[in-house]
């Protein structure tokens, strides 16, 4: 079955005078997905969101949302849902008045009343009675936000960094709403942030940005595939030596490009693996083991960036195509 995308970009950019805080973006969301856009401070995710949110004109490069191209867009007004920088919410109010006037902005049809506590109850705020939103926890503001975001209800929602500075319940309660969008109400989710970590388990693909750039877009299933454990083997015959690896039943066993064999998930096997190899009259030169994170590898280039020394990255690419 063909594969429904809701938002894709092409050669997305954004120049401020001669500086790129978006340079040649190449993005893929599908329909229902939450798509995690990770990178450092100043990486580039708000100017991204920024663009496909209508709120700044892209330099170069286009995109589409639903299959409509900017021109589209604009005309038949499809409703997207935006959290970025500081929602518009009025400090003096209560949540529920903060709700009205958006609703009123758009012109949500219908009983009105029911809609806003609708909202207000699926985001975990039904009970906030005349509580201005100026004293609201930051969680309370965020999850506020997003209810705003959520008037018109939209299909495509882009949330940038909500999850940011909120203490581990107030992430939870975030991490539930994203997925009761997604499962429930059907909505594809983008969203950012600076830590990986933060929409593990929960994202269904993930888009790196590193100075402007798209540096990787993977799945959670292509995650899992590339971290793990490896056990690299050389000796006098590694053709041989692979085929007697993969008699052994295991099938991930490659050579790579430095004709290295590559076998992956096989800490505990270790001395199986040797003496199968000396059983062949295989001289084993070297064996070695190493766990490789690449959440860690990316949790490093998000915070530090690249490493001068990009071994670790190039390996990153060739473990991905093992
Ligand atoms: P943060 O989480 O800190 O907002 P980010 O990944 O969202 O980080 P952007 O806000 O997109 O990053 O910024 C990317 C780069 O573009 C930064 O170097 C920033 O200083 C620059 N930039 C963003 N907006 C403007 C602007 N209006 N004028 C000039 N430079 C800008």
């Amino acid at each position: 079955m063909e594969e429904k995308y809701i938002v894709t970009t092409e050669g997305l950019t954004k120049m401020y005078g001669r500086k790129a805080a978006a340079k040649d973006i190449n993005i893929k969301i599908r329909e229902g997905e939450i798509y995690g856009l990770i990178g450092r401070n100043g990486a580039g995710k708000t100017t991204i969101m920024r663009m496909l949110s209508g709120l700044s004109r892209p330099t170069k490069g286009t995109f589409s949302l639903f299959g409509m191209d900017i021109h589209e867009l604009r005309r038949k007004n499809k409703p997207v849902g935006v959290l970025i920088e500081a929602p518009g919410i009025y400090p003096k109010m209560n949540a529920y008045d903060n709700m009205k006037i958006k609703v009123i902005a758009m012109g949500i049809k219908g009983d009105q009343d029911k809609y806003i506590k609708g909202l207000l109850e699926l985001v975990g705020l039904a009970d906030t009675g005349k509580k201005k939103a100026g004293s609201f926890s930051l969680g309370m503001r965020q999850r506020l936000g997003i209810a705003l975001a959520l008037v018109g209800d939209p299909k495509l929602i882009i949330l940038d960094e909500p999850i940011n500075g909120l203490d581990p319940q107030g992430i939870v309660e975030v991490r539930k709403l994203l997925a009761t969008m997604r499962d429930e109400m059907k909505i594809t989710v983008m969203i950012s942030s600076h830590i990986l970590e933060e929409l593990g388990k929960l994202a269904d693909s993930y888009g790196i940005i590193h100075n402007g750039k798209l540096i990787d877009e993977f799945t959670t299933e292509d995650l899992h595939e590339r971290s793990g454990n490896y056990t690299f083997v050389n000796t006098d015959d590694n053709k041989k030596a692979l085929e007697v690896i993969r008699k052994m039943g295991l099938e991930k066993c490659e050579l790579d490009n430095d004709n290295m064999l590559r076998i992956k998930d096989t800490l505990s096997l270790e001395k199986n693996v040797c003496k199968a190899l000396v059983e062949n009259n295989i001289f084993v030169k070297e064996i070695r083991s190493q766990t490789f994170s690449l959440e860690d590898y990316y949790l490093k280039i998000t915070s530090e960036g690249i490493p001068e020394d990009n071994t670790a990255w190039q390996y990153s690419q060739e473990v991905a195509q093992v």
